[in-house]
């Protein structure tokens, strides 16, 4: 497994973060599956906000914490946001349709996967986020080769930002 991570020093950094995630996202044209992992405050919609808003959407992203998903049709995609805190068993999945979310249109951003588990379809990435420093620390997991070639393809265009002579691996 491949995996990388990277410091994310305030708010608006998580949301360039997504957005650099983002732009790699929207490079493909399959269903891609990202999972977010990481506690309460940890920043897993704050990232979110970011992959929006790389696809155009400009408005506040709430985490769908009763409703479970929330859909935002940006153009060529679907891109579907889910939060699992309050599932209280994976069959709760089966009844919403889970597979219907999951389309070659689809890129599905899903908090709280555990609450999934045997029942969502594997991640192509996983992104974990922890508290680090006053900042973030994000990670990614590639488990797919397309959750490895965004990995890299994030990874390239953050170094590149941070320019010669700076590393932002851990
Ligand atoms: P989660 O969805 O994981 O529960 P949120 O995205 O709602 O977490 O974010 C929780 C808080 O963390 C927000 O107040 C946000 O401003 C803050 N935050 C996000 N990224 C960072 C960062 N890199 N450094 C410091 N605070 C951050
Ligand atoms: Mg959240």
């Amino acid at each position: 497994m491949t995996e990388w991570s990277t410091w994310l020093a305030d708010e608006a950094a998580t949301v360039a973060f997504g957005e650099a995630l983002g732009a790699q996202l929207s490079l493909h044209s399959d269903c891609i599956s990202v999972h977010l992992d990481g506690d309460l405050g940890a920043g897993k919609t704050t990232l979110t906000r970011g992959v929006l808003r790389y696809f155009g959407h400009t408005g506040a992203v709430k985490s769908p914490t009763y409703t479970l998903v929330e859909g935002y049709e940006l153009a060529p995609r679907w891109l579907y946001h889910f939060d699992l805190y309050r599932l209280g068993d994976p069959e709760e999945l089966e009844y919403m349709g889970i597979r219907d979310y999951f389309t070659d249109r689809s890129i599905c951003l899903i908090e709280w996967p555990e609450r999934g588990a045997g029942i969502l379809p594997e991640p192509d990435l996983v992104a974990s986020l922890k508290v680090q420093a006053g900042g973030r620390l994000v990670m990614l997991e590639a488990h797919s080769k397309i959750g490895f070639a965004v990995l890299h393809a994030v990874q390239g265009s953050i170094d590149a930002d941070a320019g010669p002579g700076s590393s932002s691996n851990i």
